[in-house]
């Protein structure tokens, strides 16, 4: 076969693959049902023109009439496409006389094609075959041009009002298909005109530029998938051959063969072609997905900072009326502003309770606003627990005599010292005896402090045991988490807000140390466990 025409079938079955792409992109839209259709015209007429050149002298001008009528199908589908693109709602919904006028050009040159006066004779001269054009033709070119003119000033005319991904579309399409037509006008239009009928073969190339422009631009913009195009490229080109095989059949029986075959391997590339676009399209969603939910976190994240600093403004505000409030009462029952009523005294001592648990709540939620800005500072010293965790005890034993219950300290480590800020080892102990001794309502609540080794280091340790509500095995990893509570600990004191061991165990790890929980389970109390390094 002469190259020239190998060359016009690959180029009719890139254009096929192509055009099944667009298509089965979204069968639905008008803009691709017009642009595929066109394109599908182009190869069908790609096509013709080979067929029309190597075909034998009697089939030749059944030929020429299948190309011209497909010349025929790319003005109007083209048309049909510049109308709606960009923006499949460019034009209000055809209506079906609409639909009939656009194709009346088409069905009259349907017609015209078998009459003489648009192939007026047909002669198979040196140079190959020739078709001598008779008056009707002049109907045709101004059909093919004006379509062609109209759908080219139809979409420049969008243009400017298009947005920025449209502009671009548009560009590469105007760009690439202005190429095809002028080349296709040039060739198969006017050099037959005049009665050159030996270089309609050139026409068709210039497809190919338009295929390659607006492959570019699916390439680089990835309007289409590449993995599709490339497989309906191949697949396209099987097809065709398939298609040959089938209309070159010279028996019955090799007839329905081919014709199986042909069948078989077009429904398994509708089933090929349409998982892919499923898996494309699902692939898309995915990265929409994925875009929406970093937008959901970076908002999640602005939110969580602005809860923080709303946090630690208040606290702050909180602080100072609490420190007034504390110390009037405190004046009150010290009868520095004069003696007061047994009842009033009672009253007194039980806002002088609620403003320190405030003072408590306050404290937390400071420690947390600074924990979660990474501002927690530590004034890091040499200091003895021993004495500090007598403090605190001794502190609290009011409030445990209060309830009935025992507290008990016993020093097993005098001399033992850390390396800690002593304000916040004081508020985490704080914490611990004050938690044994509210979730504790009978029995007894025992601090211990001795020397514990463990893997070759020396450690102090202070432990804290009571003989209260106890923990579920099932909870007891979750106790350090922010606002962690038990539904036991929430049902004997609702005010509490679970923070307080939250901020022990991010102190304590600050200090390089460890802090531990252990429960026999719910009603069998449980001990915490602070172990800090020992220093010389
Ligand atoms: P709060 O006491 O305000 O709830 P904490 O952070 O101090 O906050 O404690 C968190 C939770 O840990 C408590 O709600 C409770 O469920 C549990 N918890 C703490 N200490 C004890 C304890 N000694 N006995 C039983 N449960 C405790």
């Amino acid at each position: 076969m002469d190259p020239r025409d190998i060359l016009l079938f690959i180029a009719a079955v890139t254009n096929l693959g192509f055009a099944s792409a667009i298509l089965f992109k979204n069968p639905k839209n008008p803009i691709n049902i017009g642009y595929g259709l066109a394109v599908i015209a182009t190869a069908a007429w790609t096509a013709g023109i080979a067929m029309f050149r190597i075909a034998g002298p009697a089939e030749g001008i059944a030929w020429a009439r299948f190309y011209y009528l497909a010349a025929g199908f790319i003005a109007t589908y083209f048309l049909y496409f510049g109308l709606h693109f960009p923006d499949r709602a460019a034009i209000p919904r055809v209506a079906p006389w609409q639909h009939a006028l656009l194709h009346l050009p088409l069905a009259i040159t349907a017609y015209l094609v078998f009459s003489p006066s648009f192939i007026a004779s047909y002669e198979v001269v040196e140079a190959g075959k020739r078709i001598v054009l008779g008056p009707a033709y002049w109907f045709y070119v101004l059909f093919w041009i004006s379509y062609m003119a109209a759908a080219f000033l139809v979409m420049r005319s969008r243009f400017r009002a298009a947005s920025a991904q449209a502009r671009l579309q548009l560009k590469f399409v105007l760009a690439g298909t202005l190429v095809a037509a002028i080349g296709g006008s040039i060739f198969n239009l006017f050099l037959p005109l005049f009665g050159n009928y030996d270089l309609i073969w050139v026409g068709p190339y210039p497809t190919l530029v338009m295929v390659i422009t607006i492959g570019y631009a699916i390439f680089k913009h990835r309007i289409l998938d590449i993995r599709i195009i490339s497989t309906e490229i191949f697949s396209s080109a099987l097809l065709a051959i398939f298609l040959l095989q089938f209309l070159r059949a010279s028996s019955l029986p090799e007839f329905f063969l081919q014709g199986a075959i042909l069948a078989a391997s077009t429904f398994l590339f509708i089933l090929l072609i349409r998982a892919m676009n499923r898996e494309v399209r699902s692939r898309e969603e995915i990265s929409v997905l994925a875009d929406h939910l970093a937008a959901a976190n970076a908002e999640l994240k602005r939110l969580d900072e602005a809860k923080s600093e709303f946090i630690s403004i208040a606290s702050h505000q909180l602080r100072a009326p609490l420190t007034v409030i504390k110390g009037y009462v405190s004046m009150f029952l010290e009868g520095t502003l004069g003696q007061i009523s047994t009842l009033a005294q009672e009253s007194m001592k039980k806002v002088a309770i609620s403003a320190e648990q405030l003072i408590h709540l306050v404290a937390d939620l400071l420690d947390l606003s600074r924990i979660e800005a990474g501002r927690m500072k530590y004034d890091f010293g040499r200091m003895v627990p021993g004495a500090l965790v007598g403090e605190v005890v001794a502190e609290l034993d009011a409030t445990a005599k209060a309830k009935g219950i025992g507290l008990r300290f016993e020093n097993r480590a005098p001399g033992a010292a850390v390396k800690a800020d002593a304000g916040k080892i004081r508020e985490v102990v704080m914490n611990l005896v004050d938690n044994a001794v509210k979730y504790t309502s009978a029995g007894e609540v025992g601090v211990t402090l001795d020397i514990h080794d463990s893997g070759g280091s020396r450690r102090i340790r202070i432990e804290v045991r009571d003989t209260g509500i106890g923990i579920r095995r099932e909870d007891l990893n979750r106790m350090f988490t922010k606002f962690a509570r038990t539904e036991e600990a929430r049902r004997l004191r609702p005010d509490g807000l679970g923070l307080g061991l939250y901020v022990v165990k991010k102190i304590i790890e600050d200090h390089g140390g460890t802090v531990s929980v252990s429960s026999p389970g719910l009603g069998r109390g449980s001990t915490f466990a602070v172990e800090l390094p020992i220093v010389p």
